[in-house]
Formats: structure tokens, C-alpha cells, sequence
């Protein structure tokens, strides 16, 4: 329905807003504002190692200067009690247990692992009813176990992604059993949907490198009893080698543009054409982006990036 969709742009100030991010913010965008919906901003700050200084304020002025707005804000740290609750249900509920496997296995437990991480590392269940509780974790190891939910065996989830159509997986196959926090600081997966189903987000539009993690996120919508959300998973902006844009195949800031004094119009040409929707490089505005493309009919393809581009719009 129209007017009860509420979509969410999610930057994590873990380093500059590049071509990419445009282009799924962008989308994010356009799919709210479509469906006469809300948008929300929210700052996704609690990848602690990773929170570069100054870039959470970079990024909320990457997306003003392109012309996006948003109906809401909020901000993840300041919402820990949120997370915190929920985990604490899960711990009640006998579906997370301490873990104090290495850092390097669980590196993967905090980030939204959409920087190329190895997903089919598939947990082993080495601490899985191992300890009575987290002190006798922490007596182990000597420091602050990670909680891990515990995945049912055998157990399938499935959903209608916007863009790729039906994904189904049997998730104690491929994945096992997942971190959700360490000690009381809570990790992308529980902090995605607890933020997700708290804002009331009806559709979540975001790069399809996290189209692995949705599964874990609908096992925890189980547990938690609550509905998730539809997705809509959109292809990588990629350099001319095919891998993710990335520094090595130029400099993609949107920030680099801004700080010349340009407009966002040679951006958002490249997005429209990226998109599909114009055959050639031109200037495009917002508003006419709006009024003329149809959000619905996007390439199936990754989108490359090419030198040439890059330079045309002012970056490289
Ligand atoms: N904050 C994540 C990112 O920067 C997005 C997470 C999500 O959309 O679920 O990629």
C-alpha cells in the first residue's frame, strides 16, 4: 500500500560514500518516495575498530548534496538498550550461548559482512552447550565470550528478494550458528533487525553482497516473533576488473566531486544511465530523475565503472 511503505538508507561511517553507495541510496530513494512512503536515515556507527572519524557527518553531507532527503533519523549508539533487550530475549529464550572462539573466527560477527568476507565459513559448533553460562566462558578464555544464536538444524528460510526472485537456503548447512554480540555490544545481525522492525521498515533496499546475511536475519525475526520485512537486493557497482569498486580503480568519493564546488548532475547521470534509463552521459537533476525513470525496470547486470566515467563525472 502507497502510503505504508517506510524504507531506510543505513550508512556505516566506516569510510568515504563512493559511486556505489550512491547508486543503492540512490534506488533506496527513489523506491520510498515511488510508493509515497518515508525514509528513514540511519547511522549505522557501532563497527567500533572499523568508525573512521568525521565520516558519519561526510556521509549525511555526500547524500544532502546529492538532493536525497529522508522523513526520520536516527542513530545506532544511541540505541543500545534496544539491542540489548533483545538480546537478552534471545538469552531467555535459550537461542544464544556464550562462544569464545577466536577473534579470527569471528571477525565477521560485528561488520555487516558486505566487505568480500568468506560467508561459507560454516561455524562448527565448537562451543555449542559447552558452558553453563558466560562466566564459565570467560573462566575459560580469560575475556568477554560472544553470544552466538543457536540455528536449528535443518531448518530453511526463504524469501521473495525484490530483484532476484525467490532464495532459499537451509541455513544450519551453510552458515551454522551465527554472533550476534560480543560481551553486551551487539553485532550487525541482531542490530539490523531489532532497527528494522523498530522503525517499521516495510522494505529494505541494499547491496546484494548482504544477501547471505538475510537468511540469518529471518531466523531471527522467528525467534523474535516478529514479521520481517520484503528485500530488495541490488548488483554491486563493480570496477572494469569485476570486482567491487574499490580505491584501486580510482578515486569514486562522492566527496571529491562535492568538495569542487559541483553539483551532484554528472553524478546522477551516470546513476540514470547506470540504471538503464538513458542511453548516453548527460547531466541529470534529481527532479527529473524522479518524474522520468521507472524504478521498477533496472538492468540485471552488475554495473561497471569504467576510467573513463570516473573522469567524466569529475572523480578518478
Ligand atoms: N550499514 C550497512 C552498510 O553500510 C548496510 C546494512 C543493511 O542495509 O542492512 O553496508
Amino acid at each position: 500500500m502507497a502510503d505504508t511503505y517506510v524504507g531506510r538508507l543505513a550508512p556505516a561511517p566506516t569510510g568515504a560514500l563512493h559511486l556505489g553507495n550512491a547508486r543503492t541510496f540512490l534506488l533506496a530513494w527513489l523506491r520510498a518516495r515511488a510508493a509515497g512512503g518515508k525514509l528513514i536515515y540511519r547511522l549505522e556507527d557501532l563497527d567500533h575498530p572499523k568508525v573512521k572519524p568525521g565520516a558519519a557527518e561526510e556521509a549525511h553531507r555526500d547524500l544532502e548534496w546529492l538532493g536525497l532527503d529522508w522523513d526520520e533519523e536516527y542513530v545506532q549508539s544511541e540505541r543500545m538498550d534496544l539491542y540489548r533487550d533483545a538480546l537478552e530475549r534471545l538469552y531467555h529464550a535459550s537461542r544464544v550461548y556464550p562462544c569464545i572462539c577466536t577473534r579470527r573466527d569471528l571477525e565477521s560477527y560485528q561488520s555487516a559482512p558486505n566487505a568480500g568476507e568468506d560467508l561459507e565459513n560454516r561455524y562448527p559448533g565448537l562451543c555449542r552447550d559447552r558452558f553453563a553460562d558466560a562466566a564459565a566462558a570467560e573462566a575459560e578464555c580469560g575475556r568477554e565470550p560472544a553470544w552466538r544464536f543457536r540455528v536449528h538444524d535443518g531448518e530453511s528460510f526463504g524469501f521473495l528478494d525484490g530483484f532476484h526472485g525467490w532464495r532459499e537456503g537451509v541455513l544450519s548447512d551453510w552458515s551454522g550458528d551465527f554472533p550476534v554480540a560480543r560481551g553486551d555490544r551487539p553485532g550487525y545481525q541482531l542490530v539490523v533487525v531489532v532497527d528494522d522492525h523498530r522503525m517499521g521498515v516495510t522494505e529494505v533496499v541494499r547491496g546484494d553482497d548482504l544477501l547471505p546475511s538475510t537468511q540469518r536475519q529471518l531466523a531471527l525475526y522467528q525467534a523474535l516473533g516478529w514479521t520481517p520485512p520484503s528485500f530488495y537486493h541490488l548488483p554491486l557497482v563493480v570496477g572494469p576488473d569485476g570486482r567491487r569498486l574499490a580505491k584501486r580503480h580510482g578515486d569514486s568519493r562522492l566527496s571529491v566531486v562535492r568538495t569542487q564546488g559541483m553539483g551532484p548532475e554528472r553524478v546522477l547521470g551516470w546513476l540514470a544511465w547506470s540504471c538503464g534509463w538513458a542511453e548516453n552521459l548527460r547531466e541529470w537533476t534529481l527532479a527529473e530523475i524522479r518524474e522520468k525513470c521507472d524504478v521498477s525496470r533496472l538492468p540485471r547486470e552488475r554495473v561497471t565503472a569504467t576510467p573513463d566515467a570516473l573522469r567524466w563525472i569529475g572523480m578518478g
